[in-house]
């Protein structure tokens, strides 16, 4: 009976702690997502900041070098790209402030950022 006891109380634990991490892993993906931006740099230089919560796919091209990127329900990828190790392509998709997405033979980098003109990324901070 003891055991029995014990094991229904097991279950009910680990229901818990499921439950638990399902509702933070659904708050840090709320809070995280919020109001960021994609900065896309070439060669250090900042040529466009994307609002990440906007669905677009646009070519970033330069002197012959292209990348497409892809943003879609609040994540960035690069899909396509002419550089000669893909990398940035095998790199996958991005979506919380602080990661980036780096082409070094184009010298591009893509970061997420958050937007610090909305009250729900301020408080995360
Ligand atoms: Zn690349």
């Amino acid at each position: 009976m003891a055991l029995k006891g014990t094991r229904r109380n097991d279950i009910r634990l680990i229901a818990g702690l499921l439950l638990a991490a399902g509702i933070l892993a659904l708050f840090l993906h709320f809070t995280r997502t919020n109001g960021g931006s994609v900065r896309i740099e070439q060669d250090g230089v900042t040529t466009a900041v994307l609002p990440l919560d906007r669905d677009t796919r646009q070519t970033i091209e330069r002197d012959g070098d292209t990348n497409v990127l892809v943003i879609e329900n609040g994540a960035v990828w690069v899909e396509e790209a002419n550089c000669r190790d893909k990398i940035c392509v095998r790199q996958g998709a991005i979506r919380y402030t602080g990661q980036s997405i780096v082409c070094l033979p184009h010298k591009l980098v893509i970061t997420i950022e958050g937007g610090s003109d909305t009250p729900f990324d301020a408080q995360t901070r």
